[in-house]
């Protein structure tokens, strides 16, 4: 198929770390395959080709039928940017689950601007401090569908390379992308008993396992006393076999955001501890569940939480 008649793929980063895009690139042979059929228009990880006044002109972005956004919405600019590629493309991704649900840079939300950026510019470092006034970011790091309607969900951090991969070819064969529903807990292998233990241990708290017996054999690092976040996350991880952090025999961190889109991941774990039987007053800080998911409005300054 000669360039001009493939469908073209646009992949645009915002408040993100590039591990989203380095999960794509990290595809291999799938990947090779899947450069026979499109043609990539856009990527500022591969390509540097100029598209835009940063000054705030107005982004150029070519036509995609395929359009992969990774990382949240923080700065004036990254909304300019996501809005020029809603409309250039035809189908949009939220890649990864800094678009999806913040991810990590949501963290941010427990702040004003003002109060994060003297945090990480104090005055007396000078230059810097006076370098960021803040006006150019919003008041919250937001998921891409809080400022755009958004057709896929790709949730991971980042997502499997493999699913990714999954995902255009099905866009390209004009099918919607098979994406599991079910959580972690419900791809893991490890024994559950119904009874757990009532406090929580600390995260550096060794799983009690014997190393020489498979997954299967070790009980569930939650009925363990580990915070393992397995029963309010996504699965997906694992390609439908054993979560990737279980198999390294630590729990679960959540990074694949809710299992239900709008779900909580901070309230349902809190009520899966209670269905365990371990005391929630032993968590340190709870806001740490939406570690992944603090925007849609979940992580708030401390004058908006009253
Ligand atoms: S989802 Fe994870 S890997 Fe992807 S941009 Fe965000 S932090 Fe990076
Ligand atoms: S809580 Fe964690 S260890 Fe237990 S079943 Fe769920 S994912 Fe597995
Ligand atoms: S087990 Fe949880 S934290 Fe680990 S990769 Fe899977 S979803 Fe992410």
């Amino acid at each position: 198929m000669s360039d001009q008649a493939r469908p073209r793929l646009s992949c645009e980063w915002l408040h993100a770390c590039a591990g989203c895009e380095m999960a794509l690139l990290n595809c291999g042979d799938r990947l090779l395959g899947l450069l026979d059929r499109v043609s990539i228009v856009h990527f500022p990880l591969l390509m540097d080709h100029k598209y835009g006044d940063r000054a705030g002109a107005g982004f150029d972005l070519p036509r995609a039928e395929i359009g992969l956004v990774s990382g949240g919405v923080a700065s004036r600019e990254q909304l300019a940017l996501l809005r020029t590629m809603r409309e250039s493309c035809k189908t949009l991704v939220a890649f990864g689950t800094c678009a999806t649900h913040g991810g990590i840079p949501a963290l941010r939300n427990q702040w004003t601007v003002d109060q994060t950026l003297r945090t990480v510019f104090p005055e007396d470092e000078g230059e810097c401090s006076s370098a960021f006034d803040g006006s150019s970011f919003l008041d919250r790091v937001y998921g891409i569908d809080e400022q755009v309607a958004v057709d896929l969900f790709l949730p991971g951090c980042p997502p499997r390379p493999e699913t990714i991969v999954g995902v255009i070819e099905a866009l390209l064969a004009g099918e919607q992308p098979q994406l599991t529903e079910k959580s972690v807990c419900e791809h893991c292998p490890t024994i559950r008993t119904g009874k757990g233990q009532r406090t929580v241990r600390r995260f550096l708290a060794n799983a009690e396992y014997d190393p020489g017996e498979p997954i299967g054999s070790m009980r569930c690092l939650l009925e363990q006393g580990l915070l393992c976040m397995g029963p309010v996350t996504v699965g997906g991880c694992g390609g439908g076999e054993t979560p990737l952090c279980i198999r390294a025999r630590v729990p679960c961190r959540g990074c694949y955001g809710p299992v239900r889109r709008n779900g909580n991941q901070l309230l349902d774990m809190l009520n899966a501890l209670a269905s365990n039987g371990i005391d929630h007053r032993a968590i340190v800080d709870r806001r740490s569940l939406l570690r992944f998911s603090g925007a849609h409005g979940l992580l708030k300054p401390p004058e908006k939480r009253r």
